[in-house]
């Protein structure tokens, strides 16, 4: 979805409004993916000569966690505001992603923000113990490593005693 910012700026004078379904199918996150439904809220009005923009996302992202690989999902609710002008549009660093003659790129948007504002380490609990390194079991679910090398540096002890 597309929204022409150069249009808007230079010929507008009303505000305006999209709404879509964030595009689940083509996404390129890293470390986890964001799972459908993802509503984005776009609005834009004047100020000055200039624009304000709002991007509005609600949906979650799936992930394993960081520590044990357990699924994770984690819902999001990710409210950014912009204000542009038209001399920006011309810039070639704009922060937004500009397509072509000042088409703002919502999709695009949508998953920058979401990039951004998702944690890099997702954890299925902040306490999460994650595997044992010796078995690969779930730490919560118990195994009996531990025990065991509790008993190996008891037994390395004792021999120092004896
Ligand atoms: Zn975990
Ligand atoms: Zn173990």
């Amino acid at each position: 979805m597309q929204f022409d910012l150069n249009q808007f700026l230079t010929k507008g004078t009303v505000p305006a409004s999209r709404e879509f379904a964030f595009d689940c199918d083509n996404q390129d996150f890293s470390g986890f993916r964001v799972a459908p439904p993802c509503t984005v809220h776009f609005e834009a009005v004047h100020r000055g000569d200039k624009a304000a923009l709002k991007i509005s996302l609600k949906g979650k992202v799936e992930a394993e966690c960081a520590r044990c690989l357990e699924p994770v999902v984690q819902a999001f609710e990710i409210e950014q505001g912009y204000l542009v002008g038209l001399d920006e549009l011309q810039e070639e660093f704009c922060e937004l992603p500009i397509v072509g003659r000042g088409l703002l790129d919502l999709n695009e948007l949508a998953r920058i923000e979401i990039e951004l504002q998702t944690p890099t380490v997702l954890l299925c609990d902040e306490l999460c113990k994650g595997l044992c390194p010796v078995c690969g079991k779930l730490r919560k679910l118990g195994c009996s490593c531990e025990l065991q090398q509790a008993d190996e540096r008891l037994s390395v002890f004792e021999q120092l005693l004896s």
